[in-house]
């Protein structure tokens, strides 16, 4: 066990952004810790976002108050979390806001340097330090709109710099996942990596297969499902990491135009799913053992089948993905022989089965990249859905091109 360096005198300041931007129910939690006489900040991910004109994702706050004393002063909360404990305050069946006690420096690390236990309360300044890039450690003080800053985060925001807090192998060792978190930070915020992550990233991206492959699912979605997915793909790609993610994933244009594809329907507030993404991302894995399996099994469905079980258990050892969506990753796959076919029969039940939309989507991003033949196919199933009846889009298909 060791004792983290602490830090001291931190730098106070006075800072101007749109308050509309704080959620109401952060601001209440906050001022009700603050009236029972406790210390209490905004903290994290949610400052660094405000100070940048962001809209902050979720809302951390930071007390000295211990959680069965914060437990008090909310009807609607919790306590949760048997290691080290903190609160969740209820608003709705969906949203709560997470209230941490200070935790101090001390962790209990494993062999391997991978951090074990970290449950002891502390100070703030001990609590800064537990933290992983110095833009993720300021805390705002709602009363008298001022950050407090113990190690530079102000500083990083304005050079727009990533800096980690302490020494980066260690660091990276303690929790590999920090690395994963740099690059995506680094994407969305669009900052520059210190040398030190990047060089220290080159050297312990291997750490990565010791996380739980359940950890690395809800990173996964954090990582992708977002306005800028590709451009952490290309990231992940270019520090060596997505092979610890994905190791049967090669990139090419489907990929490219999927993620792209994602942002946008983010951007339109359109919903997505990672099954989508997963489906998109083990496709030409899927296919490549599909064509080794096909020469020894005459049935299409059951090499497809064995291909899809195969692909998916080697991904699920990186990364886990749940029952109901390795179900519609292999159906969105064992679709798309069903669409390329066009069966005029087969229409009017491929329309209204429930998977239709999504491995419709898929083929005709497949045909906007790696498979250009498929476009009439795709064009097919466009028209299918708005009233053609099968019989029209043949003959049109029949019918020799207009000049
Ligand atoms: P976002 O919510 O936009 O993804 P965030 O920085 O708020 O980014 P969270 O995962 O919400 O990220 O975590 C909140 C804060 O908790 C971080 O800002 C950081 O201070 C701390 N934190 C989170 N994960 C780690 C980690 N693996 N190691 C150290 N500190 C962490
Ligand atoms: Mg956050």
């Amino acid at each position: 066990m060791f004792r983290r360096k602490k830090s001291s005198n931190p730098v106070r300041k006075k800072v101007n952004f749109d308050k509309r931007l704080i959620d109401r129910d952060a601001l209440k939690v906050v001022q009700t810790i603050a009236k029972a006489g406790f210390e209490v900040y905004l903290v994290g991910g949610c400052v660094r976002d405000l100070l940048l004109d962001l809209k902050p994702k979720d809302f951390d706050i930071a007390t000295n108050a211990k959680p069965e004393q914060v437990n008090k002063l909310f009807k609607r909360s919790r306590l949760i979390g048997r290691r080290f404990r903190l609160v969740h305050v209820m608003f709705s069946a969906r949203k709560y806001l997470e209230v941490a006690t200070f935790r101090s420096g001390q962790v209990k690390t494993a062999k391997s340097g991978v951090i074990v236990r970290d449950n002891c309360y502390g100070k703030i300044e001990e609590d800064v330090v537990r933290r992983d890039f110095r833009v993720n450690a300021l805390y705002y003080d709602v009363r008298t709109e001022e950050v407090i800053d113990y190690i530079g985060g102000l500083e990083d925001i304005d050079s727009r710099q990533i800096h980690i807090i302490g020494e980066p192998l260690v660091r990276f060792e303690e929790d590999p996942v920090r690395m994963i978190r740099a690059v995506r930070f680094q994407t969305k915020l669009n900052f520059e990596l210190s040398n030190e992550i990047k060089l220290s990233i080159y050297q312990q991206a291997p750490l990565l297969s010791n996380i739980s492959p359940a950890r690395l699912y809800e990173e996964c979605i954090k990582l992708f499902h977002n306005e800028y997915g590709f451009k952490v793909y290309e990231r992940l790609e270019k520090y060596d990491l997505l092979k610890h993610l994905f190791k049967q994933t090669r990139k090419n244009d489907f990929i490219k135009i999927a993620l792209n594809n994602t942002s946008n329907r983010i951007k339109r507030n359109k919903p997505v799913t990672p099954a989508f993404l997963f489906a998109v991302f083990l496709w030409q894995a899927q296919n490549e053992r599909y064509q080794l399996i096909k020469q020894k099994q005459r049935s299409i469905y059951l090499a497809m089948s064995q291909a899809s079980e195969e692909v998916i258990i080697n991904q699920i050892k990186q990364v886990s993905l749940p029952r109901w969506l390795t179900a519609r990753i292999k159906e969105t796959w064992m679709a798309q022989t069903k669409l390329e076919k066009m069966q005029p029969k087969k229409v009017e039940d491929m329309l209204a089965s429930k998977d239709f939309r999504m491995a419709y989507n898929f083929l005709v991003l497949r045909s906007q990249s790696i498979n250009p033949e498929l476009k009439p196919v795709a064009d097919f199933w466009t028209k299918a859905q708005v009233g053609y009846k099968p019989e029209d889009i043949y003959s049109e298909r029949r019918k020799p091109r207009s000049k």
